[in-house]
């Protein structure tokens, strides 16, 4: 179990991230990293071990942007190295953080690699952004390129996409993994739970089965399975409901 988070922000986002992804090291990890957009480029820091490695290499090599998505890592497929860390980018068009496992990744990775696609990590989640990416090579929007991915996916996965050249775009994937929308002024979030969103805000929305969402600053437009546009309930979270202490216990994993 890992964590994820995306900001639409309106002020750098770095920090934020970093924040956000202490709130899910209660889930475990062994890796982390973010991606955020400066100047209309993808680009992105990871680092393996704790979240202290990443705040280090961030320090050392800042990261502008105020857009980003951010990962801690429980690695499922391939050791938790730099280069199988997330967020994972292919080309210089889209970068994804994944919750979950893809079960037929070796057929997609083989049919991909016939096809001359070049790997850079062993991570199942990698055919994820090598897909939208040669979908966005043929011309597809992102959010086409999205939904012609998706279906080719079985497993579990919770998902947020990062696009270059568009500052103002996320799109986030709910299928086997949890995954909540956080509402903001004029900020939008993406989290694994509300307790990650909770210094950012109390307005969650909580993705259902099959849901995908085309994120901006100024609102969201959910789907679901059937590609159909669906309303999902804006829930005020109350603070107090909120956890992300230790309780006495040495590690997260051990509460
Ligand atoms: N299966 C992916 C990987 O190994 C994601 C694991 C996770 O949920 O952290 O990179």
């Amino acid at each position: 179990m890992c964590g994820i988070v995306g900001i639409l922000g309106n002020k750098e986002v770095s920090p934020y991230l970093l924040e956000v992804l202490k709130r899910l090291e209660y889930r475990g990890y062994d890796s982390a990293g973010i991606a955020t957009i400066d100047n209309g480029m993808l680009v992105r820091r990871r680092a393996v071990g704790k979240l202290s490695k990443l705040s280090e290499l961030l320090a050392n090599e800042p990261l502008s942007g105020s857009s980003g998505i951010g990962h801690t890592r429980w690695a499922t497929h391939g050791a938790p190295t730099v280069n199988n860390s997330h967020p994972h980018q292919s080309g210089t068009s889209v970068a994804v953080v994944h919750n979950g496992i893809i079960e037929n990744f070796f057929e997609l990775r083989t049919e991909l690699l016939a096809k001359g696609v070049i790997f850079e990590s062993d991570t199942d989640t990698e055919v994820i952004s090598q897909l939208v990416n040669s979908y966005i090579g043929k011309s597809l929007t992102p959010i086409a390129a999205v939904e012609k991915t998706i279906p080719l996916l079985k497993g579990a996965f919770a998902l947020c996409f990062l696009f270059s050249g568009e500052d103002d775009l996320m799109i986030a994937v709910k299928k086997g993994s949890p995954l909540v929308i956080g509402y903001g002024n004029g900020e939008m979030f993406v989290g694994s739970d509300a307790i990650a969103l909770s210094s950012l805000t109390d307005k969650i929305s909580y993705l259902e089965e099959g849901d995908y969402a085309e994120i901006k600053r100024k609102g969201i437009k959910i789907k679901n399975h059937l590609g159909n546009i669906v309303e999902r309930e804006i829930t005020t979270v109350n603070p107090s409901q909120v956890d992300t202490g230790k309780d006495g216990f040495k590690h997260f994993m051990l509460k």
